[in-house]
């Protein structure tokens, strides 16, 4: 199979103020679709074989070096894109708000627990909410690396290389996380994701 850009899943200026079509038209129509044009020059050749995305992720993560750095980098996208909604963010609602209550104990210890976790992550990287085993964590991970290829279901992501923030926020990368959380975060996705969990 090989990748392909997906249309973004909202108007590019509805997420404003709090992402801006200028950000997403860097961020999807340059970033992403560099990982789609780069990974299938790299797949030509590679002889994988996969039915869907995650599959090819998988794949890709035997092989290793630029290929698995396109694959996966093409896969966090599109699953990031997913989490974003204009009429998102705010507390959780359905099944994932009771899970989060059990597993964190609150909706404010998560949402400081994914914050400090987005913070963390020394450099570019991605801050997830996973299901392990049957309990929702907050797992980081570094570039085009995903908790997928660990065995962990993907609930939730955030983006936080600069490319994410940087032309809305500069360096401020807390109060791009707050506003993921509190504006944007797509809790009918996370209650998809969850259910396949
Ligand atoms: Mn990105």
């Amino acid at each position: 199979m090989s990748l392909e850009l997906p249309d973004l899943p909202f108007a590019k200026d509805a997420l404003e103020p709090h992402m801006s079509a200028n950000t997403l038209d860097f961020h999807h129509g340059k970033h992403h679709n560099a990982y789609v044009v780069k990974g299938n020059e790299l797949l030509a050749d590679a002889g994988l074989s996969a039915d869907t995305l995650e599959e090819l992720v998988m794949e890709a993560k035997k092989v290793g070096g630029p290929l698995f750095n396109n694959v996966g980098q093409c896969y966090n996208h599109s699953f990031f894109w997913n989490c974003l909604s204009p009429n998102g963010g705010g507390a959780p609602t359905g099944d994932i708000a009771a899970k989060i209550d059990a597993d964190f104990g609150s909706y404010e210890k998560f949402k400081s627990e994914f914050v400090a976790g987005g913070v963390g992550q020394f450099g570019s990287g991605w801050v997830w909410l996973v299901a392990d085993g049957g309990k929702l964590k907050i797992v980081k991970t570094a570039n085009a690396e995903t908790p997928l290829t660990d065995g962990m279901t993907p609930i939730l992501v955030a983006d936080v290389w600069e490319h994410a923030y940087y032309l809305d926020f500069q360096n401020r990368r807390p109060d791009f996380l707050s506003s993921f959380l509190d504006n944007l975060v797509n809790w009918d996705f996370a209650n998809e994701n969850l259910a396949k969990a």
